[in-house]
């Protein structure tokens, strides 16, 4: 039986060059996934022109019918999957102050999401397989000042019910402009988007548990500044540098690193240390 990796969102940007990566080194199918079928086709011609043969299959990690569609066709002609890797993501349209609506948008495709696939694909998952959630710096718990919040998301035994009643407190005070940019780092720029990514990281640590029994790992990484749609071409390494660290994740780490919080130079960061300075600066995107 074929080993199987999936990446979400990888139609263009990281996920893309996870995608050529995995079908240069990975012994096994790999799916090329989108929400929209034409950008998914003409990113598998890319990949076709130089010689590289993913599989392809249609999949909006928000939708969840697409979700279940998905699953099913990777039970029925797989029976499973090996390798996970939760990419597919979106910023705040207002980097400074996004309003509810674009909020819970980004709240629903970065985080939310993954609690669906979390529900509907975890179980296929093989045993002795890996999952990476792909994070940013935007997602470690040093973007967070309010200190009530902190100390709650530092439960070692923080149940996803936490993380839910954090999303709600978030997207409450954005629907009755009661948000206060001094709850988060950086004077609140991208809020939605550090919500969404340190409950991301929070959750892998939850989910690491949920799947210990079977020796499956979950991490999480922030992948670098990376000149992509994303960052408007800002950033430090193009796409395929960026892949690097994932795929040495998914394909090389020992299978003992585990709920872990990555930086992209693969260094482990202790996601509980609040008061580091490891959280996102707008004015290394933007002017
Ligand atoms: P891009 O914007 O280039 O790519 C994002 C991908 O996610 C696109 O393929 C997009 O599809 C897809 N996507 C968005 N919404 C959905 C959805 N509902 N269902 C399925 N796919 C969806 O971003 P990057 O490559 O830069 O980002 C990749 C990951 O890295 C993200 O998780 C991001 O948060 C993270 N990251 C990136 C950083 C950077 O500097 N670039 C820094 C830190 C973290 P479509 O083309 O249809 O929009």
């Amino acid at each position: 039986m074929s080993r199987v990796a999936v990446v979400t969102g990888s139609n263009k940007g990281i996920g893309f060059a996870i995608v050529k990566g995995l079908c240069q080194r990975f012994d096994g199918v790999v799916y090329l996934t989108s929400r929209d079928d034409k950008r998914g086709m003409a990113a598998l011609a890319e990949l076709n022109k130089i010689g590289l043969n993913p599989k392809y299959h249609q999949l909006d990690v928000a939708d969840r019918n697409s979700v279940v569609r998905f699953r099913d066709h990777i039970k029925d002609n797989h029976g499973g999957l090996d390798i996970l890797i939760n990419n597919a993501a979106i910023v705040d349209s207002d980097l400074r102050s996004s309003n509810y609506e674009n909020s819970k948008n980004v709240i629903d495709i970065n985080f939310k999401s993954v609690i669906t696939i979390q529900e509907l694909i975890y179980p296929l998952v093989r045993n002795n397989g890996r999952i990476l959630n792909i994070s940013s710096d935007c997602g470690h718990l040093s973007n967070l000042r309010n200190k009530i919040w902190i100390e709650r998301l530092s439960k070692k035994d923080l149940k996803i019910e936490d993380l839910y009643e954090f999303v709600d407190w978030f997207l409450e005070s954005k629907k009755n402009g009661t948000f206060n940019s001094e709850d988060f780092a950086d004077g609140g720029t991208v809020a939605a988007y550090r919500v969404a990514k340190m409950c991301l990281s929070a959750v892998t640590m939850i989910q690491q548990k949920e799947l210990e029994g079977r020796n499956i790992s979950v991490n999480s990484m922030h992948p670098g500044l990376v000149r992509t749609d994303m960052t408007t071409g800002v950033g430090f390494y193009s796409i395929d540098q960026a892949a690097e660290t994932p795929m040495y994740l998914v394909l090389d780490a020992p299978q003992t690193l585990k709920g872990a919080y990555v930086w992209f130079d693969r260094k482990v960061l202790d996601w509980y240390d609040y008061n580091a300075d490891y959280y996102f600066k707008i004015k290394t995107l933007v002017n």
